[in-house]
């Protein structure tokens, strides 16, 4: 158990000094404004880094605070987002916003629980902001945190998620949960490569069982295989050219670009959004219609269609 202790201790030491000299410089990592940092959680969700970088800038620069967020017509908040795709998300966050000024006096609750109550505000996230906003002793565990980890400490690329989570919260160094949580990432993102860590970089290669262990060609050529089979079902997902979620981006787009919010007539949405849109097809538009009404990201006027 010593051993085991010392081990640990000389884990967090290597993976923080190596987080001081080799950190990526984020935007949202140079800010303590716990909006800003959901903004930017919220965006990371579904989206690469270097993607979110101009779109957080410009995002923050139009929506400053949780009350402009909340104030402003959700059709603004939808526009703003573009191209960021996945406008769930913004609608989300704007739900957010407002929940926070009407239930929290317009600040963000500080804990773990009270964030997950927030509309469309996951665990993963809310750990994320307890943790990098308001300085709590919370794991964040991502897909990178995760496979350092599960290599490292259990000689696995893609460990059981509860197991990882458990050893997460206990590899928490004390009061730096913070700078270790991002180190993890940024290790994950930049050393700890699926199909060809660089170990003799990593400052976790000391006390890795996978490093220790000679990782098999064999598994690293079975992780390469899956990964290949995630990207290539993904790209087989939607969007694919005439998928529900592919005519639901372009009613969401062809809204977008309309000037002013006066809407769109029906008829003429469906032929700018389908080639040889015909009366026929109009049962079609109107169950995509419905979808986005529900998910909030359109409005209906009688005839004409709209961002809300
Ligand atoms: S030593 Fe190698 S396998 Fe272990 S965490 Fe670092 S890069 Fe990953």
């Amino acid at each position: 158990m010593q051993q085991r202790s010392e081990g640990n201790h000389a884990l967090r030491e290597g993976v923080l000094a190596w987080y001081s000299l080799h950190q990526r410089g984020l935007p949202w990592r140079a800010t303590q404004d716990p909006y800003a940092i959901l903004v930017s959680e919220v965006m990371l969700q579904q989206t690469q880094v270097s993607r979110v970088i101009p779109k957080y800038d410009e995002f923050l620069g139009r929506f400053p605070d949780l009350s402009s967020l909340a104030a402003a017509p959700t059709g603004e908040v939808i526009r703003a987002w573009s191209p960021l795709g996945y406008n769930r998300r913004a609608v989300r966050l704007q739900g957010a916003a407002r929940q926070v000024m009407a239930e929290h006096g317009g600040k963000l609750p500080r804990g773990v629980e009270a964030l997950r109550r927030l509309r469309g505000v996951g665990p993963y996230t809310a750990s994320a902001v307890a943790c990098f906003a308001f300085g709590q002793q919370v794991a964040v565990v991502d897909t990178n945190v995760r496979r350092v980890l599960g290599r490292a400490l259990l000689g696995e690329t893609r460990p059981p998620p509860q197991q990882v989570d458990r050893l997460a919260a206990e590899a928490l160094p004390l009061g730096r949960a913070a700078d270790w949580n991002q180190a993890l990432m940024d290790i994950g993102a930049t050393v700890c490569a699926v199909r060809q860590p660089r170990c003799q970089q990593c400052p976790v290669q000391p006390s890795c069982w996978w490093a220790a262990n000679g990782q098999s060609q064999a598994a690293l050529v079975v992780d390469a295989r899956a990964l290949a089979e995630r990207r290539a079902a993904y790209r087989t997902q939607p969007p694919f050219k005439g998928s529900s979620r592919y005519y639901r981006g372009r009613i969401v787009e062809r809204l977008r670009r309309r000037e002013g919010n006066r809407g769109v007539p029906l008829a003429e949405l469906g032929m700018a959004i389908k080639e040889g849109f015909a009366p026929q097809d109009t049962p079609w538009l109107e169950t995509l219609l419905q979808g986005l009404e529900q998910d909030g990201l359109v409005r209906r006027d009688g005839e004409r269609v709209r961002l809300p």
